[in-house]
Parts: structure tokens; C-alpha cells; sequence
């Protein structure tokens, strides 16, 4: 069985050499964009979310360090076509992995997610690999005209 290490690494390398739905979204109906001044990560995500609360499209850009757009990219897979409640439960399961909150053994939901949660235990890391995923939570609270988010 391959050492879990190697996974994490494996998947954060390819998803950043190849980010999965990476540029701009023409005609977004909420964006946002998310700084993490402590790494100097910064994305946008850019979404479109149907009348019912489906997330029927959504891309990212920006700039940031391997883990931060392999989150991003990795988010945007998962993300795409899943009901808004949906995406907010999986961002909320991945808030708790990250910070030792829950197990990934508690949180089936996060799929392919879970090789991000090796980041919890480099808490300077954290805010990197959920960037994206309070990015896309400020997108669809309040980004009907784009808005913004910094980590703390
Ligand atoms: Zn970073």
C-alpha cells in the first residue's frame, strides 16, 4: 500500500502542474476573491448557480503556492453540479478534518478531499489548503456583485 505521504504529495503535484478547471467563468453570478497574506496566495472562484441552488459551473485563477491550488482545483471538481448545502456540508466535514476537529475516517464525504488532510498537522499550512474553500463560502453568501475574504 502506498505511504499516505506519497499519495498527498502525488496528488498536490498534479493537480498544481494541471489545475482542474482553471481561467475565468464568463457571466459568473457570484465570485470571490480569497487572500492568505501569510503564504501570499490569492484566487478567485467564479461560479454559477442555477435558480434550484445547484452549482451547475464553476473555475478559479490566481496564484498561490502548490497546495493552494491543488485545493482549489481539486474543490472545483468536486464541487461541480452538487446542490449549494452540498458544497457548505463538504467545506464544513473539511473545516473540522484540518483543524482536528473530526477524523477523515468521520467524513466519507470528502472523497478524494482527504488527501489534503495530511495539512493538519502543519497548522502555518491550513489556511492554504482552505483558501479556496472560504473563498467559494464568501461566493455564495454574499457574491452576487464579487466580494472578498482574507484569512486570518
Ligand atoms: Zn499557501
Amino acid at each position: 500500500m502506498a505511504d499516505v505521504r506519497d499519495l498527498y504529495q502525488e496528488v498536490i503535484f498534479e493537480h498544481n502542474k494541471n489545475p482542474r478547471n482553471f481561467g475565468v467563468l464568463e457571466n459568473p453570478n457570484r465570485f470571490a476573491t480569497g487572500h492568505n497574506p501569510l503564504c501570499g496566495d490569492q484566487l478567485t472562484v467564479y461560479l454559477i448557480v442555477d435558480d434550484d441552488g445547484t452549482v451547475s459551473d464553476v473555475k478559479f485563477e490566481g496564484s498561490g503556492c502548490a497546495i493552494s491550488v491543488a485545493s482549489a482545483s481539486l474543490m472545483t471538481q468536486m464541487i461541480k453540479g452538487k446542490p449549494q448545502e452540498e458544497v457548505e456540508h463538504i467545506f464544513q466535514a473539511f473545516h473540522d478534518v484540518c483543524m482536528k476537529e473530526r477524523d477523515v475516517e468521520e467524513t466519507p464525504e470528502l472523497e478524494k478531499l482527504a488527501v489534503l488532510a495530511g495539512v493538519r498537522d502543519f497548522p502555518s499550512r491550513v489556511k492554504c489548503a482552505t483558501l479556496a474553500w472560504h473563498t467559494i463560502h464568501a461566493a455564495l453568501e454574499r457574491g452576487e456583485q464579487g466580494t472578498e475574504v482574507t484569512t486570518e
